[in-house]
């Protein structure tokens, strides 16, 4: 049978960027540590999927579904810009420039790492797009390999469906995460995108 310790580290291992050195330090951490660390952990671990929804129209996270952006008539469902994280919606809710909804994909192409379409929230933009008639796409992927290559994939695959598709400017340095951009630098890069071809 395999220990807890084990099983720990096995666990713990599957996280991005944990490898078995830093998860059999993580688990021995956590066993020498005073017990409510781990406790208060596993409390965290055991409540995520079940207090934590997903918006069924934008895949944001949010506590009530449709989200708010979704819900209600405040924001300009006939923008949607679509960003690799929750944490884009974030920061781009920090320029205050942007008044249209979100779709929150969840990551990025990553064919190396062996992130296709179908691991991401692409089919649910389809559905959606399917019921609404947005007039423009913002792709606001982040700038390096994997947003480009998603962008790229995202705009090839909604061009026929007839909708104006645009992407960041390249005021983002290169490489640049959203979420880490300056409140200033992300709303000019929003005010001044361009049109995808
Ligand atoms: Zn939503």
């Amino acid at each position: 049978m395999t220990s807890p310790i084990d099983k720990l580290v096995h666990a713990l291992g599957k996280l991005p960027g944990v490898g078995e050195r830093t998860a059999t330090r993580l688990a021995f951490f956590l066993l020498r540590a005073p017990k409510q660390i781990a406790k208060d952990l596993s409390e965290a671990l055991k409540e995520l999927h079940d207090k934590v929804k997903l918006c069924s129209v934008c895949c944001n996270i949010a506590d009530k579904d449709p989200c708010r952006f979704c819900s209600g008539g405040r924001r300009d469902q006939n923008l949607i810009c679509v960003v690799e994280e929750p944490s884009d919606v974030s920061a781009i809710e920090k320029t205050g420039a942007f008044r249209g909804v979100y779709h929150v994909l969840h990551g990025a192409l990553s064919p190396l790492d062996g992130i296709g379409p179908e691991d991401l929230k692409v089919q649910e933009l389809l559905n959606r797009l399917k019921d609404s008639h947005p007039k423009e796409i913002i792709l606001a992927t982040n700038a390096n390999v994997e947003g480009d290559a998603t962008s790229l994939y995202l705009a090839r695959l909604l061009k026929p469906l007839g909708v104006r598709i645009t992407r960041l400017a390249s005021g983002i340095p290169v490489g640049g995460e959203l979420e880490y951009l300056d409140a200033s630098t992300l709303s000019k890069a929003l005010e001044d995108r361009r049109e995808m071809n």
